[in-house]
């Protein structure tokens, strides 16, 4: 009975499979494309010391507005890149693009900035290899390790787990600091937190979303925000869009802060009008 009753359904199940796989297979295609003819843009997010009211740093975010798919988020992108091999070129772009700007940046503005850059938990499958590159393009475009940051997700840290603590011990050595993203979201363990060389926990946006109303959520951002403070570890909060969060955050010891509030991700030019241009 039920194989007579499903036998539509499952087609029906598989047209969307074949479906969502071709769109797939496109959108891998078009992103290739666009990453050989240099498509491939870089915004970047203020990170604000809010005591001081100053951006000590930015966060480079890849963007991908094509001709025919029109702006692809890379939420949805990033997994395709992963899965098709080509993190690692949207990677280069990312570091080429951003490493210079932000050294363009950092010989003109008053403050210095930290650049940070996000990696997939793909790129540590060679973390040797990995630190390399980063060696690399930091003495290619003169970027200071110390002002540079890399975030990395808890599934980074799951997985190929020996390599890749091998790899941070020597990113660490080299100067480049360790920023754990969307921090509490994930499901590793918390025992890293103290063998691993990490130096600041990003509370993710979902903790910070309703932080008025919503109990949990502002009992596990104080929770964050005193764990990173008894492991002496810097913390950020993500996706700040109201006051009253901002309010909330300096109250309970946490200063540095990213969103809306202050500012969305820009691109280069917008960034330098905004806050370069004084
Ligand atoms: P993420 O690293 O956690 O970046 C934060 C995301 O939240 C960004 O989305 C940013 O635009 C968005 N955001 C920032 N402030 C706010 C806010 O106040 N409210 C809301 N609602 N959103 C805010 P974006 O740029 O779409 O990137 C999404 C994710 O894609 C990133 O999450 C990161 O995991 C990944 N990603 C972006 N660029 C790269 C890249 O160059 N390489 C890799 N491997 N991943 C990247
Ligand atoms: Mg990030
Ligand atoms: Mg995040
Ligand atoms: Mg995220």
């Amino acid at each position: 009975a039920s194989k007579r009753q499903g036998g539509s359904k499952v087609s029906i199940y598989h047209d969307s499979l074949n479906k969502k796989q071709a769109e797939k297979v496109h959108i891998e295609t078009r992103l290739r494309k666009a990453i050989q003819k240099g498509d491939i843009d870089v915004y970047y997010q203020p990170k604000i010391e809010a005591k001081r009211n100053v951006i000590t740093g930015v966060e480079a975010l890849v963007r991908w507005n094509d001709a025919e798919l029109g702006f692809v988020s890379p939420e949805a992108f990033i997994p395709i890149a992963e899965e098709a091999g080509l993190i690692q070129y949207l990677w280069e772009v990312v570091m080429k693009k951003a490493c210079s700007q932000v050294s363009e940046w950092n010989k003109v503005s008053d403050e210095k900035m930290t650049l940070a850059v996000n990696f997939s938990p793909r790129q540590f499958q060679d973390p040797v290899a990995l630190v390399n590159e980063i060696k690399h393009f930091l003495s290619l475009h003169r970027f200071d390790p110390a002002w540079f940051e890399m975030e990395i997700t808890e599934s980074t840290l799951l997985m190929n787990a020996e390599e890749t603590i091998k790899a941070l011990h020597l990113l660490k050595k080299y100067g480049i600091s360790i920023s754990i993203d969307d921090f509490g979201t994930g499901y590793s363990s918390l025992s890293y937190l103290k063998k691993l060389p990490i130096d600041c926990l990003k509370i993710d946006r979902s903790f910070i979303q309703d932080i008025q109303e919503d109990y949990s959520n502002s009992e596990i951002a104080q929770a964050i925000i005193s764990l990173s403070q008894s492991l002496k570890l810097e913390v950020i909060a993500e996706g700040v869009e109201e006051e009253y969060q901002k309010a909330f955050l300096m109250k309970n010891g946490c200063d540095h802060m990213q969103g809306y509030l202050f500012s969305k991700p820009l691109a280069a030019e917008d960034f330098e009008e905004a806050f370069l241009n004084s």
